[in-house]
């Protein structure tokens, strides 16, 4: 990215070449995060490369780096941490104090080639293919939301938004076998994605009285909100749909100002929450149910680009949802000669 505000553009970068504890990884795939657009828009990231959902294949290693042999399908978390301070070995990365984001704050994705620490990356076992290998990150980040929106076994959960964020949370509650899960989208498109994902009723935010028809579809004031959305608004609403003593969670990035009326919020006693990345227990966790075959997120890729045609892809995903309803993860495909393909 060359400017904030301004398109993406393709660009020739040397390749990198290793640190001694470093890996490069031929990338395979990248998503576009609703992050990356949020961050074109907001961010001063001038010279940025962005991507941070990625999967890929070992290119090369560092002389001190013995962890992966060339030609290991890998993914990559997308924070570069210490490895040693206290949150690290907790597993807690985002809480520590050095860790830079991939994609924000050193290099990322969207590139034939990236450089990273061995220890910032995780196998991708077979039979994963590229795709897998993409969602894991907003994968293990919805996974957190949901762990952070306390929902349990059983438990009325509502989600606000069927973007990205919001069907990957739909499945992770689907998972754990939340018994209701309501699902409100203004798409009629991303409703019935939310429904494949696993949600059990949606509602339409139009047509009026969300509170009301969220209330009716979960049969009570729900317990669990998870806002996916991260625009101006929808922290409100959250607090409107939310029951007496609910549990609200914020999954959705915003990056603007948003007004609540507090006493809304004060006279439920209602919990508000973030979720911010997740751990690295979240990225395993992910990898180890894909391939165990209960948890399958395909169907969230609704599209690939190559490097050439992703400028003007994500010039689309920053035209309002309803431009392309269809869109929820899309993916760079920086080679075609992967050999991370889906076996069937
Ligand atoms: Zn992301
Ligand atoms: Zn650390």
């Amino acid at each position: 990215m060359e400017a904030m505000g301004e398109p993406l553009a393709a660009v020739d970068l040397p390749d990198p070449s290793p640190e001694p504890t470093e890996v490069i990884v031929a990338v395979d795939a990248c998503g576009i995060c609703g992050s990356d657009l949020h961050a074109a828009v907001h961010l001063p990231l001038d010279g940025t490369v962005l991507g941070h959902e990625f999967c890929g294949t070992v290119a090369a290693t560092g002389r001190d780096a013995t962890t992966f042999t060339p030609g290991s399908p890998v993914v990559g978390l997308s924070l570069v941490t210490c490895g040693v301070c206290e949150a690290c070995r907790a597993g807690r990365i985002r809480k520590c104090a050095q860790a830079s984001m991939v994609g924000f704050e050193r290099p990322g994705a969207f590139a034939e080639f990236i450089a990273l620490p061995e220890s910032s990356l995780l196998a991708l076992p077979a039979p994963l293919d590229y795709r897998h290998g993409a969602l894991v990150e907003p994968l293990a980040v919805a996974r957190r939301a949901v762990q952070r929106s306390a929902a349990a076994p059983g438990s009325t959960v509502v989600v606000l938004g069927a973007g990205p964020v919001g069907l990957a949370v739909t499945l992770w509650l689907a998972h754990l076998g939340a018994e209701q899960i309501v699902v409100s989208d203004p798409i009629a498109a991303r409703r019935e994605a939310a429904t494949l994902a696993g949600a059990t009723a949606t509602v339409d935010p139009t047509q009026g009285d969300t509170a009301g028809a969220v209330a009716e579809a979960c049969g009570g004031a729900p317990q669990h909100v998870i806002e996916c959305v991260g625009v101006p608004g929808l922290l409100d609403e959250a607090i409107a749909v939310a029951g007496v003593d609910a549990i609200v969670s914020v999954a959705g990035v915003c990056m603007e100002p948003e007004t609540v009326t507090p006493i809304l919020a004060m006279v439920k006693e209602l919990d508000l929450r973030f979720s911010f990345f997740y751990t690295r227990d979240d990225m395993v966790a992910t990898i180890d149910e894909m391939a165990a075959g209960r948890l399958d997120p395909v169907g969230l890729v609704t599209g690939e680009v190559d490097l050439d045609g992703l400028p003007a892809k994500f010039a689309s995903l920053l035209a309002p949802a309803a431009a392309s309803p269809a869109d929820a993860k899309v993916l760079v495909r920086p080679r075609q000669d992967s050999n991370l393909r889906p076996s069937a």
